[in-house]
């Protein structure tokens, strides 16, 4: 079958790629070792240090969000030291994972994955290490395989009134430039981030911003490595600000992406996710109505801005959903990952996004609901209308 018009990647990641972004993509390549080009790497670095709200360094890595969080947990913690995860979901559980595959040991605070984290049992658990072993409490900002978002002041607020030492590291892979994040203004030691989600870009760059503490931890601290050493990143050149070649393409990417999100304005891109987001829940509420769908996150105040995770009923496969919405209709919805493979469908909705793809997206989701006999409240769209007219 032969579709026509532009498909839509209603992804939390990759998400949509601006055309102005893929034309920067697709210019020669240049001399990396001119003055010229180290500015325009640092100009990059230091406007997301702007976006992250911190004086702290802001590391790049040709790497994939994975890199990034490695990167983190080598430069911080050594083998047979601790690090403290709340399982979130599948992307905390997936980095308390590497911790151990590095040699670190990791204490893991269960959730129910429905709820913001309760910031109760991460306490216990710091109050019972009395030796003091923990050496980070890794959380994750968005939670992008449940469509929650997990407020960081939550843990900072642990911390400190247990009086614990421990780095506040915080995956804002699926927030950064789209919700608001202030990882100084929050006390949070270190960010985590990637390309391919707000930045609107192709996978492939991550970024890692450290605080004063955890550039102290990371001088004497941390594994053996090379490539994702802080220590050896500092350098004006961009070959050494890469520990090798910059990937070159990319920066210019990245350049263009900073300078649309900076023509918007930083408020303004919050201000067009919640309201887009806000447009997505009507319509997942008036769904809902039917019993046969439903948010997976129970706490309204916690559906994150830049992806909505959808739970059904038992009998209603999402899989088969998205897959005759890709296919049919060129609009890719993500599925269930890690424990919830095959049982959630999730919308994201960050990035290159406007009022005609979110309304796109939502009618063809409910066109595929139809035509699949899913019983759904009717009206969805219509409700997405209202919510983005402000009655
Ligand atoms: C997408 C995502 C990752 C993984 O990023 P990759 O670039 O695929 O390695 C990690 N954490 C969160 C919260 C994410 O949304």
């Amino acid at each position: 079958m032969i579709r026509r018009g532009r498909g839509l990647v209603q992804l939390p990641g990759p998400t949509n790629i601006p055309d102005r972004v893929l034309r920067a993509l697709a210019r020669p390549s240049v001399d990396f070792g001119t003055p010229g080009f180290a500015e325009l790497v640092a100009g990059c670095l230091d406007e997301l240090a702007r976006i992250l709200g911190t004086r702290g360094r802001v590391y790049a890595y040709a790497a994939l969000g994975h890199g990034a969080w490695e990167a983190a947990l080598v430069n911080l913690v050594r083998p047979g030291e601790t690090v403290l995860v709340p399982e979130t979901g599948r992307f905390a559980t997936g980095w308390a994972e590497m911790a151990e595959s590095l040699g670190i040991r990791v204490v893991r605070v269960p959730t129910d994955m429905r709820r913001p984290v309760d910031p109760g049992p991460v306490e216990a658990a710091l109050r019972a290490d009395r030796e003091g072993r923990i050496r980070c409490l890794l959380a994750v900002h968005v939670e992008t395989s449940t469509g929650i978002r997990h407020d960081p002041r939550i843990l900072r607020a642990v911390l400190d009134a247990v009086g614990h030492p421990a780095l506040l590291v915080v995956d804002a892979i699926a927030s950064l430039a789209s919700i608001p994040l202030e990882m100084d203004g929050w006390g949070i030691d270190v960010v985590v981030a990637g390309s391919q989600k707000g930045l609107m870009l192709p996978p492939g760059l991550s970024f890692v911003a450290a605080g004063p503490r955890a550039l102290e931890v990371a001088r004497t601290g941390g594994q053996p490595r090379r490539y994702w050493d802080w220590r050896g990143r500092d350098g004006a050149e961009s070959y050494e600000r890469f520990y090798g070649t910059p990937p070159v393409q990319m920066i210019f990417a990245l350049r263009e992406a900073l300078d649309m999100l900076a023509e918007e304005g930083l408020p303004a891109v919050f201000a067009r996710h919640a309201r887009l987001a806000g447009a997505v829940r009507a319509a997942v509420a008036r769904w809902s109505e039917s019993g046969a769908i439903g948010f997976h996150c129970l706490d309204p105040d916690a559906r994150a801005d830049t992806v909505t995770a959808l739970a059904f009923a038992p009998g209603i496969e999402p899989d088969p959903l998205r897959e005759r919405a890709r296919e049919r209709y060129g609009v890719a919805f993500g599925g269930g990952i890690g424990p919830f493979r095959g049982r959630l469908l999730r919308i994201g909705h960050l990035g290159d996004l406007d009022e005609a793809m979110v309304l796109g997206a939502l009618g063809v989701f409910e066109l595929v609901l139809r035509e699949s006999r899913v019983p759904y409240g009717r009206g969805g769209v219509e409700a997405a209308v209202a919510a983005l007219a402000g009655r």
